[in-house]
C-alpha cells in the first residue's frame, strides 16, 4: 500500500482533474437539507460537510431498479435485447470508512468469480454489477465526526478504515494522508502525481481521536459456533422484533443489503423483465405462490435479518455483513435498532451458558 500527501487546498484542484478524467462522478451534495450521494458536473456541488450522507452510494453498484432485458414478439420469433451499460470510469468520491466496507459483501454476492456452492455447482456472477464494479473507482474519505448511532468498530471496522475504498483520503493538520489500497489506487496516485507529496505521517492519532468519539462499541456479533435453533429459540429476541412493523426501511437504507425481486412488465407482445431491490423485512418476499409463507410472523422476518447480518454472511463469505453505519437505527418508525437486538441476544445467551 502507498501512501502520499495532499495539501488541504490542493483537495478541489485535484478532484477538479479528476472529474474532467472520468466520465461522471458520485459525490455527496445537500439536497432538500439533506446528505445524498448523487451524479455530480462539477466539484462546486460537492458538499464536503462532515457527517455521512443519508444512504450509502450503494444504487450506483446495485441501481433501485434495473433492466435485465426487453423483448419483442416478431414474425421471426422473440427478439431480446440487453440493456447497454454507461461508458467509462465511474469515480464514487466522499465514501464514508462504513460504507466503503460494505462493497466487500456486494462482491461476494454479485461478483463470485467462480467460488464454489455447497453442492458444488459455480455461483454465476450477475451479468452487470463486475462491469459496474470493475469500472468505478471509490476514493474514501475517514470520519472525524461519527453521528450517535454509529457503532463500526463494535463489528471490527474503524472509521479511517481502508476497506473498500482504492484511496482513502485522512485529514491530518493541513493535509490529506492519502492511502491506495487496490491496484486501481496504486494507478490513481501515479496519475495524479503532481498534487501529490512524499510524507511519514500517519494517521493514528486522528484514528484514536475519532474511535474515542464512538459510543456504541460493545461488539456486536452472533456467534457463528452458536447452535441455530437455539438462536431460533431466543426469547430476547421474540419479544423485540414483536414491535418491527415490515415496513423495509431499514433493508432500503442499508448499505450491504442486496436482496432483489425480479419482474417481467409489458405484454404477450413486448416488454422487459426488471430487477428491483426488495427486502426480507417484508411479508411477501418468502410468499410461495401457494399461499404459504416459511416466515409466516414479523419476529420471524426481523430474525432473518439479523441472523443473515450476523451470522450467514460471516460464515458464509467471511465479509461483513453490517457495517455499523447505524442508519437503519435511525430510520426505523418503530426504533428497531440492531445493535441493541444483537447485544440482548448475545447477553442472553452469555447468561445461559
Ligand atoms: S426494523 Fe424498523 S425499519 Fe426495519 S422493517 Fe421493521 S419497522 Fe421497518
Ligand atoms: S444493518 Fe443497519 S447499521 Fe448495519 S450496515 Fe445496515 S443500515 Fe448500517
Amino acid at each position: 500500500m502507498s501512501r502520499k500527501a495532499l495539501k488541504a487546498q490542493s483537495l478541489r484542484p485535484l478532484l477538479e482533474a479528476v472529474r474532467s478524467d472520468a466520465a461522471r462522478m458520485v459525490a455527496p451534495v445537500e439536497e432538500a437539507g439533506k446528505r445524498l450521494f448523487r451524479e455530480v458536473e462539477t466539484v462546486e456541488a460537492i458538499t464536503f460537510d462532515e457527517g455521512n450522507t443519508v444512504w450509502s452510494f450503494k444504487e450506483f453498484l446495485f441501481p433501485r431498479a434495473e433492466t435485465l432485458f426487453r423483448y419483442r414478439l416478431k414474425n421471426t420469433g422473440i427478439e431480446l435485447e440487453e440493456p447497454a451499460l454507461p461508458e467509462g470510469e465511474t469515480v464514487i468520491f466522499g465514501a464514508r470508512p462504513c460504507d466503503a466496507a460494505s462493497v466487500a459483501l456486494l462482491d461476494a454476492v454479485f461478483a463470485p468469480g467462480g467460488r464454489k456452492m455447497p453442492d458444488g455447482r459455480v455461483e454465476p456472477d450477475d451479468p452487470f454489477y463486475p462491469r459496474r464494479r470493475a469500472q468505478t473507482t471509490i476514493i474514501g474519505v475517514s470520519c472525524a465526526e461519527p453521528g450517535p448511532a454509529c457503532f463500526c468498530t463494535a463489528v471490527g471496522l474503524s472509521p479511517t478504515g481502508t476497506l473498500g475504498s482504492d484511496v482513502l483520503l485522512t485529514r491530518v493538520g493541513e493535509e490529506y494522508l492519502v492511502e491506495a489500497s487496490t491496484e486501481k489506487g496504486e494507478r490513481f496516485l501515479e496519475q495524479y502525481a503532481q498534487f501529490l507529496t512524499e510524507t511519514e505521517a500517519t494517521k493514528s492519532e486522528v484514528t484514536a481521536a475519532a474511535e474515542a468519539k464512538i459510543r456504541r462499541t460493545d461488539p456486536v456479533r452472533i456467534d457463528l459456533d452458536a447452535p441455530l435453533p437455539e438462536l431460533f429459540k431466543s426469547a430476547r429476541l421474540e419479544e423485540m422484533a414483536r414491535a418491527c412493523l415490515g415496513c423495509g426501511a431499514c433493508a432500503f437504507i442499508c448499505p450491504t443489503c442486496h436482496c432483489f425481486d425480479i419482474a417481467d412488465e409489458g405484454n404477450a407482445v413486448s416488454g422487459s423483465r426488471c430487477k428491483f431491490w426488495d427486502s426480507c423485512g417484508q411479508a411477501c418476499f418468502t410468499m410461495h405462490t401457494s399461499g404459504h409463507n416459511p416466515r409466516p410472523n414479523q419476529p420471524s422476518r426481523y430474525r432473518n435479518r439479523l441472523l443473515h447480518k450476523l451470522r450467514y454472511i460471516p460464515e458464509r463469505f467471511g465479509v461483513h455483513g453490517c457495517v455499523g453505519c447505524g442508519r437503519c437505527a435511525l430510520t426505523c418508525p418503530v426504533n428497531m435498532d440492531i445493535y441493541e437486538v444483537a447485544r440482548a441476544v448475545e447477553d442472553e445467551r452469555e447468561t445461559r451458558l
